[in-house]
């Protein structure tokens, strides 16, 4: 019965969006079939390649009719099993990436509209040679769909200048449960007109609405960047660095990344385009960046240097003065800046190389990370020898990527050990009420972790909101809300 249903649905949806834009049954690609890792598989029973919104709408609306359950699929690149479908639940999985044309590109109003199925990577090359920025950075740039991004509310790099994905979307358009188009597209910057449905759609990870369409802030490009690797001394010091440069450039750090020793040691050893920016690993490190904002901070001295560089230069020198500061290498060339940012995003790559790890991604308000790094660390080194990485992450987001794992053994091999790691970062997660997801978000992952610890009320409104704008549950269903 099922499997007739199924055969019929594909026939319509090859009758609105084309034959060659259906898969079923064995034809399904392979990359259709398991989460960006490989680690979870995937069995939806048809794949679908709307081009267009009509064609969204009209298979949502076929689908709300037959009571099928669809998943918006974008880049996979989520890492939560948001985007996974169990075979179980005869799952339309509904592939955005036919939509990745850019629609508008306003100069005056300093905004692009584009649709869902772009590749990040492709905005930012479409809005340079305007001469304008898109500022949402992150690792998966060249396969993260602006779609999924804003489902999954991703930031990455330079949050703590411009936002996450939120901060950066100004309208939507998106096809309802029901099969209907939603057009909030206009982006306007002011606009109190009850209920924001924007916000409300972002990160809500596919389950109220897929989003066809965006209008996302752009921004004027920074003239120049200073960039540094900088040895800090703990991470107390590293905050006051932050804070310190953010004084004395008026708030124009771009990017503020904290490094342990084995997120800085693992790309250095792994990754042949990494060198080693210090002769002696250190035992905390910070890449931070610099904007120019006026002409005369972006000028090139007669000895060839930047004149940011010399403002970063005074201030790491003072931080060097109050012992804040070990030891800094200020980038002198693209390069040299480029080699330090290969490090930094080479992370996860070099992890691989090592083997498996046991990955968080959690974040607590900015000016608790000493105490809730000290925290983890004390639990860390109580359960095994060797070294963890407790101090990762975007540190002007106040998010830490808490990658661990007995060095020398992989996890599969001493499960116990991974359940304390989890168990310390929960607990110190609780104790500093910070957030068990600052980036990837719930998916399948962290369903029974949001549900426990999410203050009561709120869950129980997420489950109206849910039950109000999906009744049939059909939008990613047994995703985020339990
Ligand atoms: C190497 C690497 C580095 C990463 N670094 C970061 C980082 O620094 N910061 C960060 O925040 N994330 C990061 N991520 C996570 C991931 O890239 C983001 O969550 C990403 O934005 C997801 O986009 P996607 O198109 O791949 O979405 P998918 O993985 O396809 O989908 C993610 C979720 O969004 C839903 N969805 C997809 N498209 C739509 C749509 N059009 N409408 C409604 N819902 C939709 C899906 O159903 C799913 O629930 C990283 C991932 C990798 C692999």
């Amino acid at each position: 019965m099922n499997e007739m249903r199924m055969t019929d649905l594909a026939t319509q949806f090859a009758a609105i969006c084309g034959t060659a834009n259906v898969q079923r049954g064995d034809s399904i690609d392979t990359r259709y079939q398991s989460d960006w890792l490989g680690t979870k598989e995937s069995a939806p029973a048809i794949v679908v390649r709307p081009g267009e919104t009509a064609e969204v709408a009209a298979v949502m609306k076929l689908c709300a009719e037959t009571r099928t359950p669809v998943i918006p699929f974008g880049g996979n690149s989520g890492l939560s099993g948001g985007t996974v479908a169990r075979a179980e639940d005869q799952v339309v999985l509904l592939s955005l990436e036919r939509m990745n044309k850019v629609r508008r590109i306003d100069r005056a109003g300093m905004y692009m509209v584009a649709e869902a199925g772009c590749i990040i990577q492709n905005l930012h090359q479409a809005v340079e040679a305007e001469g304008l920025m898109f500022p949402l950075v992150f690792g998966a740039k060249g396969t993260a769909q602006i779609g999924g991004a804003l489902g999954t509310n991703a930031g990455g790099l330079n949050v703590i200048r411009h936002g996450s994905a939120r901060a950066l979307c100004m309208g939507l358009e998106v096809v309802t449960a029901a099969g209907e188009v939603m057009d909030l597209l206009p982006a306007l910057k002011k606009n109190n007109t009850g209920y924001d449905l924007v916000n409300l759609m972002v990160g809500s990870e596919g389950t109220l609405g897929i989003i066809t369409a965006t209008s996302l802030k752009l921004v004027p490009p920074p003239l120049a960047q200073a960039t540094a690797m900088v040895k800090v001394r703990d991470v107390d010091a590293a905050l006051e660095l932050m804070n310190m440069t953010q004084a004395r450039t008026g708030g124009r750090i771009e990017a503020f990344e904290l490094i342990g020793r084995l997120m800085y040691e693992l790309p250095v050893t792994y990754l042949d385009h990494v060198t080693a920016p210090f002769d002696e690993a250190p035992d905390l490190a910070v890449l931070m960046e610099i904007g120019a904002a006026t002409k005369e901070d972006a000028e090139i001295g007669a000895d060839g240097t930047v004149a940011l560089e010399a403002q970063l230069e005074s201030i790491l020198a003072d931080a060097f003065e109050a012992e804040l500061v070990h030891d800094a290498v200020i980038a002198r060339s693209a390069a040299q800046r480029a080699n330090f940012w290969a490090l930094r995003e080479g992370t996860l790559d070099a992890m691989q190389k090592h083997g498996n790890w046991v990955m968080n991604d959690i974040s607590f308000q900015v000016s608790d990370l000493p105490g809730a790094i000290a925290d983890m660390e004390a639990a860390f080194a109580a359960i095994a020898p060797g070294p963890f990485c407790v101090a990762f992450g975007h540190m002007g987001d106040g998010n830490l990527h808490i990658n661990a794992r007995p060095y020398d053994r992989d996890p599969s091999e001493s499960p116990e050990e991974v359940k304390a790691i989890k168990d310390a970062v929960r607990d110190t997660v609780i104790k500093w009420r910070g957030s068990i997801s600052a980036e990837h978000g719930i998916g399948t992952d962290k369903q029974r972790d949001m549900k426990q610890l999410k203050d009561p009320v709120a869950y129980e409104m997420m489950k109206s909101i849910k039950a109000a704008l999906d009744p049939h549950n059909l939008l990613n269903p047994g995703k985020v809300l339990m």
